[in-house]
């Protein structure tokens, strides 16, 4: 699909949370990395690794956290919260590898709540992915980052002194 090269995981995962976020990223600005939220969240992936297999880079755009059996794409969140995101990120990585010949199954995984939810790329998602790809693409190449709107995230978000103070 035209314009998938400049778009990943971490880019679909944002753009159901916040169109700036999304540009910030893509524009490589530096987020506030000692973010109370972002330390807890590798803290989380670190604990999970030391009983599972460590992560899998394809072609620099998916990070894979866990593959089951060769068959299931296992990805960790913090929490359920934004599982939306969370189900898109999982089904962009589903779509990526099915343009390779590849089909697969995904799984969230929320170690901390004790929860799974099988993730399946049906039709609807992956034309809803279409879309996302095309939107990410025009937000990428704006001159200017989208105006920053306050909602829930921006409390946890690393870039809220950049956006609010
Ligand atoms: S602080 Fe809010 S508006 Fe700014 S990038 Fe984060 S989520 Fe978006």
């Amino acid at each position: 699909m035209e314009g998938l090269n400049k778009i990943n995981g971490t880019l679909i995962w944002y753009y159901y949370i916040c169109p700036r976020e999304v540009w910030l990223i893509s524009h490589a600005i530096e987020a506030n990395q000692d973010n109370d939220f972002l330390v807890l969240g590798r803290h989380i992936h670190e604990i999970f690794y030391k009983k599972q297999k460590k992560e899998i880079l394809i072609d620099n755009t998916i990070k894979i956290d866990i593959l089951f059996n060769k068959k299931v794409v296992g990805e960790i969140k913090k929490s359920s919260k934004f599982v939306k995101s969370a189900r898109m990120q999982v089904a962009f990585y589903l779509y990526y590898l099915k343009q390779k010949g590849i089909n697969l199954e995904g799984e969230l995984l929320f170690p901390e709540e004790r929860k799974r939810e099988k993730v399946v790329l049906t039709k609807e998602i992956e034309t809803e992915l279409q879309k996302a790809i095309q939107d990410i693409n025009k937000i990428i190449n704006l001159d200017k980052p989208p105006k920053p709107k306050k909602i829930q995230y921006c409390k946890t978000c690393a870039y809220k002194e950049m956006c609010w103070s």
